[in-house]
């Protein structure tokens, strides 16, 4: 499986991007320039390696109005103009009735910027409010309200995907979520057919490195929407996670690019799992070791922890 390498060329401006004579404006076109490329790159290879996109899609992108959904809509349109194959792009803005809430910044920047969309009102707010007793985290419930809507949307929209802008960081932090509180092993899927085989949810960004995409939304100054109108409160432990990886990667420098390879260099035989396990035999040399960690496996006592899905894009 590839992996979301960086390398050192990435970061020396092109002949024709260096800023003439140093000035400001140059230096930052340069560094938007260099910004956009990379992050072009690592869109453009999740892609093809999960086959997110094909010819004659119409992908619905969920724009929130934060940093990530932002990024996603402009490098999909990028990606649209370059690509080989034709598919189509709408954004879609779900206002969920927050108290103070004024979208306009974003409806008259989609406006501007020329991309098709649809602005939708569905008073979510109000239902989370009423169900959920006060003082408790918000976000669960007001996630699977907005998937809901944002669906039944995709649905008379004729879209054939549906693309949010989760990224690299948000993967490692649910990953080591569910190492740490619910046993299991497993992160976020590029791609993810709903239950009911009815929708496709891409995401194309999981490649890309969050510190890249706030840079990026920085130097376009994308006219980014509040998310904190609800009132929850954040979510801790995945807050929590975020600092942990901070922290270690100022011991281990390249800690997240690792972490980012190794979920795409899974050895299954080197697992505790026994359903892969019996679906997957393992090579002849691996038997023995294999078959004693798999008997020995506490399988009963695998914690299984509900753990909130915050898809807040
Ligand atoms: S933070 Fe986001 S997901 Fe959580 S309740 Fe508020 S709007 Fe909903």
């Amino acid at each position: 499986m590839p992996q979301a390498q960086r390398r050192p060329e990435d970061d020396a401006p092109t002949p024709s991007q260096a800023p003439p004579g140093g000035t400001r404006i140059a230096d930052r076109r340069s560094r938007e320039a260099r910004l956009e490329r990379r992050l072009a790159r690592d869109l453009g290879r999740c892609i093809r390696d999960f086959g997110l996109v094909e010819a004659g899609d119409r992908v619905m992108v969920c724009v929130s109005g934060g940093k990530d959904s932002y990024t996603l809509l402009e490098l999909l349109a990028r990606a649209r103009r370059r690509a080989p194959v034709p598919f189509e792009l709408v954004a879609v803005h779900l206002d969920q009735g927050h108290p103070g809430y004024d979208g306009e910044p974003l409806r008259a920047w989609l406006d501007a910027e020329g991309h098709a969309h649809h602005v939708l009102r569905e008073d979510t707010y109000s239902i989370v409010t009423e169900r959920v007793p006060e003082g408790k985290t918000t976000c669960s419930l007001c996630s699977r309200l907005r998937r809901g809507v944002l669906y039944r949307v995709a649905d008379e929209l004729g879209c054939t995907k549906i693309a949010l802008g989760h990224h690299r960081d948000d993967a490692l932090e649910t990953l080591l979520l569910n190492l740490f509180f619910a046993g299991s092993l497993g992160a976020m899927p590029p791609k993810l057919v709903s239950n009911d085989g009815r929708h496709v949810v891409i995401r194309p960004l999981l490649y890309a490195a969050e510190s890249d995409i706030a840079a990026y939304a920085a130097l376009r100054s994308f006219p980014l929407l509040p998310c904190d109108l609800c009132g929850s409160q954040p979510d801790l432990w995945r807050q929590q996670m975020k600092e942990l990886l901070t922290d270690l990667e100022e011991r281990i420098p390249e800690l997240r690019s690792s972490m980012l390879a190794a979920l795409g260099h899974v050895r299954p035989r080197h697992l505790l799992d026994a359903e892969l396990a019996a679906a997957r035999p393992p090579a002849r040399g691996d038997l023995e070791g294999f078959a004693a960690a798999v008997a020995s496996r506490p399988s009963a006592s695998r914690r299984r922890l509900p753990l909130a899905e915050s898809d807040g894009k």
